[in-house]
């Protein structure tokens, strides 16, 4: 029987925290009497830099109950980071460890198939939502029209797969090799190979607190996805580049021939208009060839991605 680890990020969660407890001791204890897991199977709660009384609540927890364990970073790193933190930390003790958030959105029924499919040498195991009717239109759109992007793109990602996986101590393993900064999991974990299927699960309403990924981290998010694993919108800008040279080239020489066979006229309108125009556009790509060398700047760094103040693991 595999020693199964659940991995839950957590951030400000104080509000949810005692009752995925509960839920999560009780399916694990039942995976355990069934035989699905071993009897060291444990939960990991990975406390993100909270503000509020999460780590309390999870040093709490530990105390009276052996399968609750946790670990808290210094600061808040965010959720890949958060979630990268869980697993390596995991890794040292577990066969396969499941990334679930806190705040049950992820149906927690469908641990078990995992955990099957798994034992049936699965080193990989992506959860994938069955629908998209717990979220907004807007939410449902976008998010479908960014899986299409990226697939354009060339990035190799499961379709509404979120962070809810199993990964092997093996995945785990060639995960630590990755030691990229700007993390998004979802597109290495495909790059990792090794055999994998999916589980298929209804995305839960969250329990309680609220969301923590506003708009304009979820941008910043979709944007680190495209930027981290591709760069084709570089080969797309210097394509551009080249399509309007030529087609300033096509504009001197009638230029010229009209000067020639004296027919030109003093056109401020034009001369104005494309001078915008290039300017806006050079400004442009400037921009996104910076995106790539401030990415490149954060990786050279080499700085930790996270570093861990304490960790309690109940043997
Ligand atoms: N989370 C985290 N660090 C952060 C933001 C979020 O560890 O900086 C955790 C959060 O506690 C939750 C999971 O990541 O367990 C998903 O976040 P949330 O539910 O707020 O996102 P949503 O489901 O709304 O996309
Ligand atoms: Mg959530």
């Amino acid at each position: 029987m595999p020693v199964v680890y659940l991995v839950v990020p957590c951030y400000n969660e104080e509000e949810v925290l005692p009752e995925t407890v509960k839920r999560l001791t009780a399916k694990l204890s039942s995976m355990i009497s069934d035989g699905k897991a071993s009897e060291e199977s444990r939960m990991l709660f990975v406390d993100d830099g909270s503000r509020d009384r999460t780590w309390e609540l999870i040093e709490q927890f530990s105390a009276e109950n052996t399968y609750v364990g946790g670990i808290k970073l210094s600061h808040n790193r965010g959720h890949q980071n958060a979630l990268l933190a869980g697993l390596m930390s995991a890794k040292e003790h577990c066969d396969c460890a499941i990334s679930l958030d806190a705040d049950l959105q992820d149906d927690i029924e469908v641990l078990d198939q995992f955990v099957e499919k798994y034992t049936e040498g699965c080193e990989v195991v992506y959860g994938v939502r069955s629908s998209r009717k717990t979220d907004t239109a807007f939410k449902r759109n976008t998010a479908r029209s960014y899986y299409k992007l990226m697939k354009t793109l060339g990035v190799e990602i499961v379709y509404d797969h979120a962070d809810y996986r199993l990964m092997g101590s093996k995945a785990l393993e060639a995960l630590s090799e990755y030691k990229e900064v700007n993390l998004f999991l979802r597109g290495i974990v495909p790059l990792i190979g090794f055999r994998s299927d999916y589980v298929y699960y209804e995305r839960h309403e969250r329990f309680a607190g609220e969301s923590k990924y506003p708009l304009r981290k979820m941008l910043k998010f979709a944007l680190d996805g495209v930027t981290s694993f591709s760069v084709k919108p570089l080969r797309i800008i210097a394509n551009l580049g080249i399509t309007i040279c030529l087609l300033s080239i096509i504009g001197l020489i009638y230029g010229l021939v009209s000067f020639i066979i004296g027919s030109s006229v003093a056109g401020w309108t034009s001369l104005i208009c494309s001078v915008w125009f290039l300017g806006g556009l050079q400004m442009l790509c400037i921009g996104i060839v910076g995106v790539y060398v401030g990415k490149i700047y954060s990786e050279t760094k080499h700085r930790p991605r996270y570093t861990v103040e304490k960790t309690i693991i109940n043997d």
